[in-house]
């Protein structure tokens, strides 16, 4: 059964808390928060990211990829 502690702790998006209602795939220093070493996009069960808000994040990355303003695997 569902404990009162986990309902609490569901909300833990920073995006969320910071009321971040877009991303700018410019922002490649915010991005780099959400990427592994590896360049790969870091899952939201690890960051605590909403469905919303990884969905923004997930698209941000690939534009900025297009765009070359961050490289597929970091040095
Ligand atoms: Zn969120």
């Amino acid at each position: 059964m569902a404990k009162v502690e986990d309902k609490k702790k569901r909300k833990n998006c920073s995006l969320c808390a910071d009321k971040v209602e877009s991303i700018d795939y410019k922002d490649a220093a915010k991005l780099k928060r959400y990427l592994t070493e590896a360049g790969k996009i870091i899952p939201r069960r690890i960051t605590g990211t909403c469905a919303a808000h990884q969905r923004m994040i997930a698209k941000a990355i690939k534009k900025a990829r297009e765009a070359a303003i961050i490289s597929y695997v970091f040095d």
